[in-house]
């Protein structure tokens, strides 16, 4: 089997979700399965997680259909990792309703020898122990290591937190999320509290209001792509997560590119992803796109963002 570019340790779930468009009992999610699918449709992705005895054969089957390597998804016994949430009028906050952790309790990652040289390691949201003992297992540093995280996190495991904070080059988090770890209101000031513990990058997602990425030497921000309806924000964040660091391995770029032109690419690529995600319940609409469909896609962002500067030297008019 040929090397993955990129490996992700997340939970894989069965979720249960309610939102303003419907309900749904039991679909298959969790952080790793909507970054794994989202970035298999540009590079290959370890999944390393553990799901119970109850995990569908259909289910197993989606990611093999999607040349996700599948040798670090462990089965335990006990039950698949089970996610229940609500969205009510802010798509952005999902309010959950209940966690059952079934087989992640006593879930210790053993990864593969193959996965210790990945280039590029998605820590997706789990506990952060979890985060960290596969990053201690890789054999080599790999060009990006990136993790996101939640509120639970937050308020149960801070300290773990912080420790793996400092050992990645980029944090994936939610606005409120980074007010709430860093203690800060404003979203500038959490971003270079958290650049101040080293990171390299630090990427708020904001739900409808897009993304901004504070690097240690610009700012970029990109909007959520206009849509009539959210019909299911669950995986919006993985899966921005997935096309941001699934571009990222196919161009091999890294966070200390000076122009940073490919990280401003991989920021809408993931925009890309994250807008594809929430367009059906789960994983509906992420499983059927085609190369075609993302470049139309990244299209419409390029045309939704582009304007010129006023040309020779003029600025803008003045009374
Ligand atoms: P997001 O991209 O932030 O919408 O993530 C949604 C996914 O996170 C869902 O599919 C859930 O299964 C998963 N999830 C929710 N709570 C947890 C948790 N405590 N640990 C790991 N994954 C979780």
């Amino acid at each position: 089997m040929s090397g993955t570019a990129i490996l992700v340790v997340g939970s894989v779930a069965y979720d249960t979700v309610e939102t303003p468009e419907g309900c749904r009992e039991e679909q298959l999610g969790g952080s790793a399965t909507y970054f794994s699918i989202a970035s298999s449709y540009f590079v290959r992705v370890g999944l390393v997680a553990v799901v119970g005895r109850d995990f569908k054969k259909s289910d197993h089957a989606l990611f093999e259909a999607h040349g996700i390597d599948t040798s670090g998804l462990e089965y335990a016994e006990g039950a698949t990792f089970r996610w229940s949430g609500l969205y009510e009028d802010d798509l952005s906050t999902a309010i959950t309703r209940e966690t059952q952790l079934n087989v992640f309790s006593d879930f210790t990652p053993n990864l593969k020898k193959v996965h210790g040289s990945s280039p590029y390691l998605f820590l997706a949201n789990i506990e952060p122990k979890l985060q960290h003992s596969v990053l201690e297992q890789m054999r080599r540093r790999p060009r990006i290591v990136a993790c996101d995280t939640m509120n639970l996190w937050i308020d149960i495991s801070r300290p773990d937190l912080w420790s793996l904070i400092e050992k990645v080059d980029a944090l994936l988090i939610n606005e409120s999320e980074a007010n709430q770890l860093t203690g800060e209101r404003s979203m500038t000031r959490a971003a270079n509290a958290l650049l101040e513990r080293g990171l390299k990058a630090v990427v708020v997602k904001r739900g409808e209001y897009g993304v901004v990425l504070f690097h240690r030497s610009f700012t970029f921000a990109a909007p959520a792509y206009p849509m009539a309806t959210v019909v299911d924000p669950t995986g919006a964040g993985d899966s921005f997560a997935g096309g941001l660091l699934g571009y990222l391995a196919a161009v091999e770029g890294s966070f200390d590119d000076t122009d940073g032109d490919a990280m401003r690419r991989a920021v809408v690529v993931g925009s890309v992803m994250a807008s594809f995600a929430v367009e059906g319940f789960g994983l509906e609409r992420l499983l059927c796109l085609t190369p075609r469909s993302i470049d139309d896609r990244f299209d419409a962002f390029v045309n939704l963002t582009q304007f010129h500067p006023i040309g020779g030297g003029q600025g803008l008019p003045r009374a």
